[in-house]
């Protein structure tokens, strides 16, 4: 007999996770599509929570949080590595409905998957010590005044996510927020909503106290009205600078919140022309095509130095048109799934069109196509671009698609300063054969992380999030999980009087 599911495989209803259930809300303030990107079809409405039903949440989340906050670090850890075995367990089923949710290939799926469940090992397993408090020197000594510190839970924290890693992104912030000890209301993407309801389901099964995760669908205002809750006391936010701009202003209205931005990107991979070939060519296609190129590290702007711009180029395409097997995202072998609607492909086309009218040629890609069986999903031939220059649309803006841009450059100042002229700072890649070059230039690149000669590792001990607009605060550390406490200095006078002055 096989054991019954700890999650529901449907996502499409009951997108709501309150008090340790899947559920649904009356809906009094409108609705949203649900739509699968590899069918390009509405599968279902979502109602979208007002403003008084995120407060009645966020009471839910504040009334639960004690209880799991009193428990120690340890305890705690033992549920969320429950979490992870659960997830390692299902993950072949999670990745469908990952698919499903997002358009991404399985094989990719499969990756965030298992790499969500060591996301959750990884906090539980340093909670105890990352969060434990110091014992402070003072000015006489010990038998007149100590003082120590311990870190505390902020209690309820906001979470708002992106659709590219819907199931990632979640695990990302969750794991280390309930690791610290706090509750949890978190807003998914309504282009990718289903996620977080499945995760909340695992979290149920390996025991986690209901209402201490919860989450609630809807657009901006939902947003918003998460970002101004007087109950939330911390906001973590991934998605576009526009948004993030506002998520910080809105975070500061009502109650003054500490807020974490993970935002957009136009990163940039340098190569060198002492470069190995293959490695280069195959670390500018993981710049560009993982996801549909619907990544926020990805490196659009390839710099390839002239001694080896026509060997590259060559060499990229040639990879390119045997590898990128653009096609039903449930199979094996495909490579480059649906983007995740029409609207965002149809932005995408916008940028190869005004690429073109500037001056770029084509070189393989840039249509939309069909594949057989998925016909009617959001699918996009990826493109490769060469004779842009800097000042072109493509080259200036965030793409968020498959689009890579080949830029010639002459030496390694002009293309440092060309490479940091632009207002995000989110990740840049260094290709030479020469390691002292590689150090020289990633400690001259303004952006948060540097790859030398590899592009878009991701490991779950490793700071991950920008300079500049791509925003502040990082993901996936030790930091990152003593980012949802605030530190609670104690004076204790040993003596038995109190020196003063007056
Ligand atoms: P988006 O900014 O449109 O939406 C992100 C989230 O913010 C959604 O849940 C949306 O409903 C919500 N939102 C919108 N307005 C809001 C407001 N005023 N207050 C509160 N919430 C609001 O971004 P997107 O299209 O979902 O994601 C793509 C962007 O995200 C790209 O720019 C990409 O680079 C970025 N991104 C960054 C990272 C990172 O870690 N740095 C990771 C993934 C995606």
């Amino acid at each position: 007999m096989s054991p019954s599911p700890i999650f529901s495989s449907d996502i499409s209803g009951g997108l709501f996770f309150i008090n340790g259930k899947r559920t649904t809300i009356t809906e009094n303030s409108g609705t949203f599509d649900v739509l699968e990107p590899r069918i390009g079809k509405v599968v279902a409405k979502s109602p979208i929570a007002s403003a008084s039903q995120v407060d009645e949440v966020a009471r839910l989340a504040a009334a639960s949080q004690s209880a799991w906050s009193s428990q120690t670090a340890l305890e705690r850890g033992k549920i969320l590595r429950k979490v992870a075995e659960l997830i390692r367990e299902n993950l072949e089923e999670i990745a469908r409905l990952e698919v499903l949710t997002n358009g991404k290939p399985i094989y990719e799926a499969r990756c965030d998957i298992a790499s969500s469940a060591d996301t959750f090992d990884f906090f539980a397993g340093i909670a105890t010590a990352a969060l434990q408090g110091d014992n402070l020197e003072l000015p006489g000594g010990p038998s007149q005044r100590i003082c120590y510190t311990t870190r505390e839970p902020f209690g309820v924290v906001g979470l708002i996510g992106a659709w590219n890693y819907p199931f990632q992104t979640c695990v990302w912030k969750v794991a280390p927020a309930l690791a610290a000890g706090n509750a949890v209301v978190y807003k998914p993407s309504p282009f990718a909503p289903a996620s977080p309801v499945l995760l909340g389901e695992i979290l149920t099964s390996a025991g986690l106290p209901n209402g201490v995760y919860n989450v609630v669908q809807g657009e901006g205002e939902t947003g918003i009205a998460i970002c101004e809750h007087p109950l939330i006391s911390k906001v973590s936010f991934t998605g576009s600078v526009a948004s993030g701009q506002a998520v910080q202003r809105q975070s500061s209205t009502k109650n003054v919140k500490p807020v974490t931005l993970e935002l957009g990107g136009k990163s940039e991979l340098i190569i060198f022309d002492d470069s190995n070939l293959e490695s280069a060519v195959a670390a500018a296609m993981l710049a560009n095509f993982l996801n549909q190129g619907q990544v926020c590290t990805n490196a659009t702007r390839v710099f390839v130095q002239r001694g080896i711009l026509e060997k590259f180029t060559e060499a990229v395409v040639n990879e390119a048109n045997l590898k990128l097997k653009v096609g039903d995202p449930l199979l094996d072998d495909t490579r480059v799934g649906a983007n995740i609607n029409e609207g965002h492909l149809n932005r995408i086309l916008g940028y190869i069109e005004s690429a073109k009218q500037e001056g770029g040629k084509v070189l393989r890609g840039g249509v939309r196509v069909h594949p057989t069986g998925v016909e009617n999903g959001f699918y996009l031939d990826p493109a490769i671009i060469v004779g842009l220059n800097d000042e072109s649309k493509a080259v200036r803006e965030e793409i968020f698609g498959a689009v890579m841009l080949i830029l010639p450059f002459e030496t390694e100042d002009e293309v440092v300063a060309r490479a940091n002229n632009t207002t995000y700072g989110l990740a840049a890649g260094v290709f030479s054969g020469n390691l002292a070059r590689g150090h020289r230039v990633a400690a001259k690149l303004q952006a948060g992380t540097v790859f030398v000669n590899t592009y878009n590792d991701t490991e779950v001990n490793v700071p991950f999030g920008g300079f500049k607009n791509s925003g502040h605060g990082r993901e996936n550390c030790v930091d990152t999980l003593r980012a949802y406490t605030q530190i609670k200095a104690v004076y204790v006078n040993v003596q038995d009087t109190l020196e003063h002055c007056f």
